[in-house]
């Protein structure tokens, strides 16, 4: 039996799956969430990721700006996250950059997008 809180909503059933039977959940939402955590548990992924060059002289005067925030646009699955950071932290990223460029598609074939979660110039 696992135990877990849900999250779906702010008020956090105490969520029990055993057996692929989920109880203490208020809504069926909260039993979609437990079977997922139970059988394959996903997260959002966010990270930043090193520039390709130093940034624009016009960028000195700002605050430092040495690497760029993305995130995924779908959960990944956690047994992938450490080789999905490890690809991120290689990657370097040109500047300019809009929030939803994509950065990465399709992640070694899991359909997974990682894209710019800021605008940098
Ligand atoms: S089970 Fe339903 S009511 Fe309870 S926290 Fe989850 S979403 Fe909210």
């Amino acid at each position: 039996m696992i135990s877990l809180i849900c999250i779906i909503c702010p008020v956090g059933c105490d969520l029990s799956v055993e057996n692929d039977a989920v109880m203490g959940n208020a809504c069926p939402r909260g039993a979609v969430y437990a079977l997922e955590e139970a059988r394959a548990p996903k997260r959002v992924v966010t990270a930043t990721c090193a520039l390709a060059e130093e940034p624009p002289e016009k960028s000195r005067n700002l605050p430092a700006v040495r690497r760029v925030p993305v995130k995924t646009l779908s959960p990944c699955p956690k047994e992938q996250i450490a080789d999905l950071l490890s690809d991120l932290y290689r990657l370097r990223v040109a500047l300019p950059v809009k929030i939803g460029d994509p950065v990465i598609t399709d992640w070694r074939g899991t359909g997974i997008t990682v894209a710019v979660s800021r605008t940098l110039p």
